[in-house]
């Protein structure tokens, strides 16, 4: 009895020819799935030039403004809020995001994160910050 199995690209299933090789159900399939792989990683490299934070002390001779904040991207912050974000609005006691929740929420991450007075605001207007949990400077 022949086995089917179903194409990676496409999702349909097949019979396979050669029996644990083949992951498409034909030779379009997997030179399309190929392309798409390599438009993915054009787009991913574009996206993380993009959200690159460059050095903000670039043009500066003071030592203390030479602080390298190249690699962390705005995704970073985004989930790093997010994660913010579910434990303080998961709790047991907090079942709605209430005023008090919100309130709450600025407590905490005022708390989280110490603003930078060293660095200057990053090119979007965001403040520089440490974060205390991760130790990373991040933008707020
Ligand atoms: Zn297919």
């Amino acid at each position: 009895m022949k086995k089917t199995e179903i194409c990676l690209y496409c999702g349909i299933g097949y019979v396979p020819k050669r029996r644990g090789v083949q992951k498409f159900c034909s030779n379009s399939c997997r030179s399309l799935n190929w392309k798409s792989k390599q438009q993915n990683k054009e787009v991913k490299s574009m996206v993380l030039q993009g959200k690159t934070i460059k050095p903000l002390a670039q043009n500066e001779s003071k030592p203390e403004d030479k602080i390298s904040v190249a690699g962390i991207g705005n995704a970073a912050i985004g989930a790093s809020l997010v994660e913010i974000g579910k434990e303080v609005l998961t709790s047991p006691q907090n079942k709605a995001a209430t005023k008090g929740d919100i309130q709450d929420l600025k407590t905490f991450l005022r708390s989280r994160y110490l603003k930078v007075h060293n660095l200057r605001k990053d090119p979007h207007g965001k403040t520089p910050y440490y974060d205390v949990k991760t130790g990373n400077l991040v933008y707020l």
